[in-house]
């Protein structure tokens, strides 16, 4: 990535060159969906797509921020004001990174930025993890103060934007190397590095957006919560085969055995990646299962989601499955080129989703 584009961009908004630029990746998902907030596990990876932020201090303890994706020039606002509640649509994000870090005792300067991005926004990739990361790691380097940017960062998308969702996008954007997955625990908070060497990644973006804030995402966790509580235990983690799910019946059955089998799939996939080059096919079906687990058990899939898995396997792919909490965005398929995988799209679907090729990517930090 190079940093001239965003600084360009900045200098023609605010009339003077930026003092940096920072990035932060989108992530995608190889296995383990809505584990996270279920002390479960995950394997995720960054991409090579990101978004980028130039920044440049202010005396006078304002924040002005514009983004390439979005027309028009947003209010400005005094960092003293911040409160959650009190800010509207995208400046939530970067405007809730720079509160969360106030909060946490760094010392934050006023600051001119310009947001511009290559991850697709609103399609499951976590495009509001990487701006909110982007802003922080420009504040606090900028600032020159320290503080944990992934809990920062999940304060401003939990506490200031309201959006409630799990640890999985900060982890994965601020610990990813390149050419490694991320094994992430989420009891533990710990997470390995495993290589990722799998041949092609292509993630097909449905042309869908899904949303957060639709009261699906609230009734799943509430289901693993009551499911958690019938079983008696503190978390559907604690549950380690379907054999145990014995007393649950109809949707809470279901809702419970997505959690405990995409657990049992993320163990068999770490296994599969430890031993390069990874059994693709076998990785290929453990993708398609999760899949399956989450159209069918968990019900979070979506029609263009659906389509894609079927036009990945024709177009050879070895697996494929919709990445993210579900209900629109992406899917991602393993082991067939970006453009066979465009192809067979094209003729499922028309020509509203893109693909593209995906290599696991480095984490978040300063650029220029
Ligand atoms: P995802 O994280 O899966 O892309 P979210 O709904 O969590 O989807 O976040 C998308 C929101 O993040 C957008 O609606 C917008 O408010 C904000 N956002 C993300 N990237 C940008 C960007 N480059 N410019 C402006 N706002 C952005
Ligand atoms: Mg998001």
């Amino acid at each position: 990535v190079s940093a001239g584009p965003v600084a360009d961009a900045f200098a023609a908004a605010y009339g003077t060159a930026p003092e940096g630029v920072w990035q932060a990746p989108g992530r995608a998902t190889l296995v383990g969906e809505h584990t996270d907030y279920n002390q479960g596990l995950a394997i995720t990876f960054a991409i090579d797509r990101c978004t980028l932020v130039a920044a440049r201090r202010r005396a006078d303890g304002r924040v002005r921020v514009r983004s390439t994706a979005e027309p028009g020039v947003p209010p400005g606002a005094r960092l003293a004001d911040l409160a959650p509640g009190r800010v509207r649509g995208w400046p939530a994000y970067p405007l809730g990174a720079l509160w969360a870090l106030g909060r946490a005792g760094a010392p934050v300067p006023g600051l001119d930025l310009l947001v511009h991005s290559t991850v697709p926004v609103g399609r499951g990739l976590s495009s509001s993890a990487a701006l909110t990361m982007a802003v922080a790691a420009a504040a606090l380097d900028l600032g020159g103060g320290e503080a944990d940017l992934v809990a920062a960062c999940q304060q401003a998308e939990n506490a200031f934007v309201g959006a409630p969702t799990g640890l999985m996008d900060q982890l994965t954007l601020a610990r990813a190397q390149p050419g490694r997955a991320l094994l992430i625990d989420f009891q533990s908070l710990t997470v390995e590095l495993l290589p990722l060497d799998v041949g092609p990644l292509v993630v097909v973006d449905t042309g869908v957006s899904h949303r957060n804030d639709d009261g699906t995402y609230a009734e799943r966790r509430q289901a693993c919560e009551a499911a958690a509580a019938v079983l008696g235990v503190a978390s559907l983690r604690a549950v380690a085969t379907t054999d145990a799910l014995g007393t649950l019946t109809g949707t809470l059955g279901r809702r419970a055995r997505h959690v405990v089998t995409e657990n049992e799939r993320v163990r068999h996939a770490a296994g599969l990646l430890r031993a390069t080059p990874a059994d693709r096919g076998t990785l290929g079906a453990v993708l398609d299962a999760s899949h399956r687990s989450l159209r069918d058990d968990y019900e979070v899939s979506w029609p263009e989601a659906d389509a894609t898995v079927d036009a990945a396997r024709d177009a050879g792919a070895a697996g494929a499955r919709m990445v993210g909490a579900g209900g629109g965005g992406c899917c991602l398929a393993l082991g067939a080129p970006a453009g066979a995988v465009a192809g067979a799209v094209r003729r499922a679907l028309g020509p509203g989703p893109s693909a593209f090729a995906v290599a696991p990517g480095g984490g978040a930090g300063r650029l220029a």
